[in-house]
């Protein structure tokens, strides 16, 4: 299996690729040599889009990390690198892709700018949870993000009360009105380890983002429990700001 470069990673806001087939997969779709596709990860799921050859396209409506090599440095999440990245196709569309071919990869700009929201949302959402609670980050049990909303599921003995989602959640939208810049940049010797980073605030991450917080709008934000010691927090983004001119092709 090749790996795929994944040009998201420096180049957050490019929509179009060209690249090269160099795997059909019976059930996983079609691997090329690199792609601007976010492929579901870290609790974020996929982009969707095109693939488009002289003669024919078709639509990819999940986008998937196969298999490569362990991560194994210093306080890094141990995560699949180097791994082939597959986009999945209707099995009518699979036969019209061919191993060596040349296609040009076009993402869904409107659902990856939802998935950047609510990404960028999750983690202002955690640096207000953090004011409350400074070591949340390690009481982190679950992790959703797609293009409508965002959760995180908790195990805590002392769950949040009501009063402090809302101390946390005027804390994050005064960050947002604030509108912070924020940046991803890679390990110095892994460049697929990436990093998040807003202020003084650094998590590592290798998700889809904005440029800044104000685009993400006013958070809502709700909790309930999920039993002994689960607490979930979810939060949605119905002011958030589509910015077309921030992706490139
Ligand atoms: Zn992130």
């Amino acid at each position: 299996m090749k790996k795929t470069h994944r040009l998201h990673l420096q180049q957050p806001y490019l929509s179009a690729c060209e690249a090269i087939v160099t795997e059909i997969h019976p059930e996983k779709g079609i691997a090329t040599d690199v792609t601007v596709a976010f492929a579901e990860g870290g609790g974020q799921i996929s982009d969707a889009g095109m693939l488009i050859t002289d003669d024919a396209q078709a639509v990819f409506t999940d986008v998937q990390k196969g298999y490569g090599r362990l991560l194994l440095i210093k306080d890094f999440p141990s995560i699949q690198i180097e791994t082939p990245v597959y986009h999945k196709v209707s099995q009518e569309d699979l036969g019209k892709f061919k191993i060596g071919q040349s296609i040009k990869i076009f993402i869904d700009i409107e659902r990856r700018n939802r998935l950047c929201v609510s990404h960028t949302g999750i983690h202002v959402v955690l640096m207000g949870l953090e004011r409350i609670k400074p070591d949340i980050y390690r009481s982190i049990r679950g992790c959703h993000i797609s293009p409508e909303k965002a959760r995180l599921d908790f195990m805590l003995e002392d769950k949040f009360t009501d009063e402090q989602i809302i101390e946390a959640r005027e804390y994050t939208n005064q960050l947002i009105k604030e509108n912070w810049e924020a940046k991803t940049f890679a390990h110095p010797t892994e460049p697929e380890a990436m990093y998040w980073q807003t202020g003084d605030t650094t998590y590592c991450c290798g998700g889809t983002h904005l440029p800044s917080l104000g685009d993400v709008g006013e958070v809502m934000t709700s909790k309930k429990s999920l039993g002994t010691n689960m607490q979930r927090v979810s939060f949605s983004f119905p002011n958030a700001i589509f910015r077309k001119e921030l992706f490139v092709s």
